[in-house]
């Protein structure tokens, strides 16, 4: 017998729960199918994102950032620490347990919401008058019929062309994320927002970190200027970053009664070269996850990279099958993600939902945090876009002095003419947070003179924002 559904979600992550809840307030029957299991296997709903991804990485910096702090940065503060030492079980349970609040805590909304779980593979099986059958291959065997179906399924770590991951020396974020004892020599590959964020942790646990990068500039997505900033703090931090490099070969190698893992590359310079370390994260991207979807049952196109192809809307090409967050085009961000499911949802009630991917805002969870929204100088010169820039430096904010936190600033581009903000970048402490006023004002359409006459607290992080935004028109009053 099928269960019938006005709205069945595939994939329990940040897109599918966040549409599941969103349909289910809308008053539509909904179900949630997600295979994602935790260590006793049972249900981990939450996806990538909270399994494998945002939240146990924000939990690993949050426990390494105060390890280093205890160790480099109490003492300026007059506090002596004696005998300081790590257990790193602890604190990869810590990070466990804080994965697992948020999976129950899925759990909890699904039945406060009245959302169907399904525990199991979703796959597509055809379509008939009634709906849309979906299979899903569980503990127990189902068939679900809907009106509308939501593909959320997300993505997976890209390996090395030839070389898999094996999660105990050559590692994708999920090992990357359970090392179990410090590594003396670690390697990433891939010095994008994942790789400086797990060679944060483990540089600041003690292990001795590379990055290789493939590209020849450093953080390209990011204001050029706060990139060359942050480039020169995490060399100061001791990451060791190679730009422009090409991976010839990785493999793991016995030495002695141990192994280790041998990277061979070619250098910007064209030297060639080997890396020797203990364990290596690969970290070079991510790839849609379709496989088992069977997306032929229904006749669902991807691309030629696997992205199940969605219109603005994220509309696919089979009526009333929507796909969202990772497994289509666009910023693989949970916010991304949630802010689709949403709006799919909407729309499948006959609302206008709508993703503004102009403030999508982004966040690199290093230390110093970086953080921005809207445009960088060089789109906009690129762009041939007249525009007026102002910085602000930290270390002339009397609250970051205060941490003990002065590295970076906050810089605001706007138009040149009518003034509105065109992109906001944050180099500094909770750049995270104070990213947000950047976004709220850029979907007001905000100026930059709009931001110099708000009052904003004192002493206060933000206090940069307003005089970043002051700076445009060369006014700023504490620099
Ligand atoms: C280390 C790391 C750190 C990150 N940090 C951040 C961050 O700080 N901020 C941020 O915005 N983003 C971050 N991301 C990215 C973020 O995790 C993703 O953008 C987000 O999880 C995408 O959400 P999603 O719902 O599209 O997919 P996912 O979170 O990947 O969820 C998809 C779910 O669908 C399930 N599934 C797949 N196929 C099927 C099927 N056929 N049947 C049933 N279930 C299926 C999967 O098991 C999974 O549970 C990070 C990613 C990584 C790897």
């Amino acid at each position: 017998m099928s269960k019938q559904f006005e709205v069945v979600v595939i994939g329990g992550g940040p897109g599918g729960y966040i549409a599941a809840i969103r349909a289910a307030q809308l008053g539509f029957s909904t179900a949630c199918i997600d295979e994602w299991k935790n260590r006793d296997g049972g249900p981990a709903p939450g996806g990538t994102c909270t399994n494998v991804g945002c939240i146990p990485s924000k939990a690993l910096l949050q426990s390494s950032e105060h390890f280093e702090q205890a160790g480099h940065q109490f003492e300026m503060h007059g506090i002596e620490v004696k005998g300081l030492g790590l257990d790193l079980a602890k604190m990869l349970g810590r990070k466990d347990s804080v994965v697992r609040q948020n999976n129950d805590g899925i759990l909890y909304l699904f039945k406060k919401n009245k959302i169907a779980f399904f525990h199991g593979r979703g796959s597509f099986a055809g379509r008939s008058d009634a709906g849309i059958e979906v299979r899903v291959a569980g503990a127990a065997e189902e068939t679900l019929v809907a009106r509308h179906v939501i593909v959320a399924t997300g993505s997976s770590a890209r390996p090395l062309p030839g070389t898999a991951f094996d999660e105990k020396r050559i590692l994708s974020n999920e090992g990357g994320l359970a090392i179990a004892e410090v590594p003396k020599r670690l390697g990433v590959i891939g010095a994008g927002v994942i790789g400086l964020e797990l060679g944060s942790v483990w540089r600041r646990l003690g292990a001795e970190v590379t990055i290789l990068e493939a590209l020849p500039t450093f953080l390209g997505a990011v204001d050029e200027q706060l990139a060359k900033e942050a480039a020169k703090l995490f060399a100061r931090q001791g990451l060791k970053i190679s730009l422009g490099v090409t991976i010839d070969r990785a493999g793991v190698e016995k030495k002695g009664r141990s192994e280790e893992v041998r990277v061979g590359y070619t250098d910007s310079a064209g030297a060639v070269q080997t890396l020797t370390v203990d364990r290596l994260i690969v970290s070079i991207g991510r790839v849609p996850n379709t496989t088992g979807l069977a997306p032929e049952a229904i006749g669902l196109t991807l691309d030629e990279r696997g992205f199940v192809r969605v219109d603005d809307e994220c509309r696919t090409n089979v009526p009333n099958v929507w796909a969202v967050g990772d497994v289509v085009r666009g910023p693989m961000l949970a916010h991304k993600a949630e802010e689709e499911g949403v709006a799919v949802a909407e729309r499948i009630a006959g609302q206008h939902g709508h993703v503004n991917f102009n403030t999508i805002p982004w966040v690199i969870y290093t230390s110093p945090e970086i953080a921005w929204v809207g445009q960088t100088e060089q789109q906009l010169k690129a762009a041939g876009r007249a525009y007026r820039s102002g910085t602000f430096p930290f270390a002339a904010n009397g609250r970051a002095r205060a941490l003990g936190d002065t590295s970076g600033m906050v810089k605001f581009l706007a138009d040149a003419a009518t003034d509105e903000i065109l992109g906001v970048h944050i180099l500094g402490p909770m750049a995270s947070e104070l990213i947000a006023e950047a976004v709220v004002a850029m979907e007001f359409r905000a100026s930059s003179e709009d931001i110099a006459r708000i009052c904003h607290a004192h002493p206060s992080l933000a206090e940069a924002t307003k005089e970043a935004a002051l700076a445009v028109d060369k006014r700023t009053l504490n620099f």
